[in-house]
């Protein structure tokens, strides 16, 4: 699977007249909800169709809200600046870092935005970065790109794929890839820095741009926020704030779409205590293992016999950890829960069941009441919702630019999270609004939709690739966006 997709990948860049713009097989997604990763899409077939037209930077002369002239500029710069681009990719794609460990992309960041002239403040939550240019009077425009990979070990067989090792601080060796595309957010930001400097004439306002630590356990966006961006680091209060994710959909699609988007989510260990034995006498025992076990079962009732049905509730136990050996009954057992949710009173619901269940089987099984499970919150998100407004006056503009048709307006809400909307901490009311653009080569997307998948490979799969030509797609996405926001009045 590996080396099949190596192959076609390698095969589908050639410049062998490969057949990288045949999208047969693209109308069996129309009106299918096509799932990239972490975000249900729906993709129109014809918004698939429209990919050409995207790769080709053609533009529709309809009536966007920057003017075409400056549109072409933008996507110059975007072009121009593609090798360069596609080095610092590359570099932070061979050179992937954890959450609250990205000290060598954090240094990147500060590096390139410094040079431009942006005032860059380091160390912010750990590793986070900010950098403000201010160009005269006009509208704050914050942008987040966040800057963490995933400990996943990457298979996809690129000449620059990773072959990063990290030993975490619980003493536990990780692969670490950048399996969900977070070097390409970065380099996007860059990108878009450096168009954003050339075009300094053709916008007025202040940009606040954030290369943010730790997405993936969701906690770098309120660790920056805790740390004082707003207080001890002044960043001010934005107009706007802007997001960009991949997604493997095909380069050249973007969505922006107005709404709740991404579910909220809860990361909580159960510590379940009992009593160590001997495996051949489990009567001296109270046997932690079972009880974690007998639990995690019984938390799949909790979603499905006291959730209103329709309502979004995801409970997932993605670990449980107990004991070393065949013959010893341990002390502990620790299960490792996430939950998914909309609705606050659903996530009371899911976190008021865990409690009972844990709690009922501990003491079912002897525990005294000193001894019973410990829950412990290790942090979450709220549900990622984009102003109808801004996620409107976005897709008008990058229709108008990109096409019409690769601009993806209706995308239901997923049950994938994200912490970026965190980082507006205490300015809840500010308009926000995130991007998915696509990053998959269009050809192998195809390819996959024709096999009857639905995409090639998900997000924090090891096979998950960024084609290069996402690269400058994703900076003229980025650049227009600011442009449009940051406008002359
Ligand atoms: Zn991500
Ligand atoms: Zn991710």
């Amino acid at each position: 699977m590996q080396m099949r997709f190596g192959s076609k990948y390698q095969h589908l860049a050639c410049d062998e007249g490969c057949n990288c713009t045949n999208l047969e097989g693209l109308a069996t997604a129309l009106s299918r909800r096509e799932f990239f990763g972490a975000v249900a899409l729906p993709i129109a077939a014809s918004a698939a169709f429209g990919i050409n037209s995207a790769l080709a930077q053609d533009a529709d002369d309809g009536a966007g809200r920057i003017s075409s002239e400056l549109a072409s500029k933008a996507d110059e710069l975007a072009k121009a600046d593609t090798d360069r681009l596609v080095t610092i990719f590359k570099d932070i794609h061979q050179n992937p870092e954890l959450g609250f460990m990205e000290e060598r992309t954090a240094a990147i960041v500060a590096k390139e935005l410094s040079a431009l002239g942006f005032e860059v403040q380091t160390g912010i939550g750990k590793t986070g970065v900010v950098g403000i240019l201010r160009n005269g009077s006009g509208p704050t425009v914050m942008y987040r790109a966040d800057m963490d990979a995933n400990a996943v070990e990457e298979a996809t067989g690129l000449p620059y794929a990773s072959k990063v090792r990290v030993r975490r601080d619980d003493g536990s060796e990780a692969p670490v890839g950048h399996m969900c595309g977070h070097d390409a957010h970065v380099t996007w930001m860059l990108g878009m820095a450096k168009a954003m400097v050339a075009l300094k004439e053709d916008w007025a306002g202040t940009m606040v741009l954030i290369g943010q630590p730790a997405e993936e356990p969701i906690l770098g966006a309120k660790a920056m926020v805790d740390a004082g961006l707003y207080t001890t680091y002044a960043v001010p209060k934005p107009d706007f704030f802007i997001g960009i994710h991949t997604a493997p959909g095909p380069v050249g699609v973007v969505l922006s779409s107005g709404g709740p988007k991404m579910a909220g989510c809860d990361q909580l260990d159960i510590l379940f205590k009992g009593v160590g034995a001997h495996g051949s006498l489990p009567q001296m025992s109270k046997d932690p293992v079972l009880m974690a076990s007998l639990a995690m079962v019984e938390f799949q009732a909790i979603v499905s016999r006291t959730i209103t049905p329709g309502e979004t509730a995801v409970l997932t136990v993605g670990s449980i950890q107990a004991g070393s050996d065949n013959n010893v009954i341990p002390s502990t057992a620790l299960l490792k829960a996430n939950l998914r949710w909309y609705s606050p009173q659903v996530r009371e619901q899911m976190l008021a069941g865990i409690k009972a269940i844990s709690e009922g089987i501990a003491r079912t099984y002897g525990m005294p009441e000193d001894q019973l499970p410990v829950i412990t919150m290790k942090g979450g998100s709220t549900p990622l919702v984009n102003q109808d407004e801004l996620a409107e006056r976005m897709a008008t503009t990058l229709k108008a630019t990109i096409g019409e048709k690769n601009v993806v307006t209706e995308l239901p809400p997923a049950t994938g999270s994200e912490d970026v909307h965190l980082l507006l901490g205490p300015h809840t009311d500010v308009p926000f609004n995130y991007l998915i653009v696509g990053v998959a080569d269009p050809a192998v997307y195809a390819a996959a939709v024709k096999e009857g998948k639905m995409w090639p490979y998900s997000a924090h799969n090891p096979n998950f690739v960024v084609d290069l030509r996402a690269i400058p797609f994703g900076t003229r996405v980025a650049t227009i966006s600011m442009l449009d926001l940051l406008q002359k009045t």
